[in-house]
């Protein structure tokens, strides 16, 4: 990842990648637009708020984020993933005029088959979409929308996380894509606050099988501490423990074999770290490539094929954490 800049022109993150597109490994780059910012800010896991412009950054600032997102991407590049410090698709934060322009830009390298776009999905509307479908189509790119919908569970999304939408929200705005041709992935987080580790297993599973009627990709996200946010302060309170990277190899595993021809992604971010998901600490860094290399060929025995003295700690935890934490 490049390094984090604070001026309006350059954007907070920029990274090339490898990502699935129609079961193929294509290359990447993803870009986190700088941009004023969640209009929400309320999530108890999101670091996002550090990321975001003190003062709106203008159309051209926007526009130089862009070309220095596609300075840094390779001739080959096919899939072109688009953050903001909140929603692509909130005017507050992206002009439907600039969004227009950055989609054009975008789709005229020639060489970008496939954008996504995250969003929360109070922003999905058929007008919205149609708009940008009327400029992508030109140039036969596709668009996918990315939302956070963290869990199909609305007391857990909620209580633990303060999203501020239901799971039926998310439904109406997947469905009114997927009505004019724009497929959608979900982000699902793994082990918010103030849930067991076995609890938050059960949640991930429950929420996969939910949400796969809505979603042709389903990215596991694996909670980490983030700088200034609720996780933060109950992690310094020891109060918090991010997720066993062994759940996430669990749930996979499991929801590939439920769900053979849905795409499950994970990318366990800051995993190793204290304040990232973890293991042992030995078996880290090979555990962690197995989710990518799973994420990359959706091959499950990859899954299997990781082991460690640990696995046997982690059975415990979820054996008897319950029996020491109040879990909902
Ligand atoms: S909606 Fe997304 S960007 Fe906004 S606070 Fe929540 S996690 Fe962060
Ligand atoms: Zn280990």
């Amino acid at each position: 990842m490049t390094k984090r800049h604070q001026s309006n022109d350059i954007p907070a993150a920029v990274w090339p990648g490898q990502d699935l597109l129609n079961g193929k490994p294509v290359r990447s780059l993803t870009i986190i637009f700088r941009t004023i910012g969640c209009y929400w800010t309320g999530c108890t896991m999101c670091g996002f708020y550090n990321e975001s412009a003190i003062t709106p950054p203008t159309r051209d600032d926007l526009l130089s984020q862009l070309e220095y997102a596609i300075g840094r991407m390779g001739d080959q590049t096919n899939l072109f993933k688009i953050f903001t410090s909140g929603s692509f698709f909130d005017n507050r934060e992206i002009s439907l005029s600039t969004r227009n322009l950055i989609l054009e830009r975008i789709a005229s390298t020639g060489t970008i088959k496939k954008i996504v776009a995250e969003t929360r999905p109070e922003f999905i509307n058929k007008d919205t979409l149609s708009s940008a479908l009327g400029i992508l189509e030109k140039y036969n790119v596709k668009l996918e929308i990315a939302m956070g919908l963290e869990t199909s569970n609305d007391v857990i999304r909620d209580e633990c996380i303060n999203k501020g939408f239901i799971f039926t929200d998310f439904i109406k705005a997947s469905v009114i894509a997927s009505e004019i041709g724009v497929s959608t992935k979900a982000y699902l987080l793994l082990k918010p606050p103030l849930l067991s580790e076995k609890t938050a297993i059960n949640d991930m599973l429950a929420s996969i099988i939910d949400t796969t009627p809505y979603s042709s990709t389903i990215s596991l996200n694996l909670c980490n501490v983030q700088r200034a946010t609720t996780v933060e302060r109950l992690f310094n309170k020891k109060d918090y423990r991010p997720p066993w990277l062994w759940s996430a190899v669990f749930i996979l595993s499991q929801a590939k074999q439920m769900f053979p021809e849905v795409t499950f992604m994970s990318d366990p971010v800051g995993a190793g770290a204290k304040r990232g998901p973890h293991n042992c600490r030995k078996c880290d860094k090979i555990v962690a490539q197995s989710l990518r290399d799973f994420s990359i060929t959706q091959d499950r025995s990859i899954l299997s094929s990781v082991d460690c003295d640990c696995y046997y700690l982690w059975e415990k935890v979820i054996e008897l954490e319950d029996f020491v934490y109040v879990p909902y």
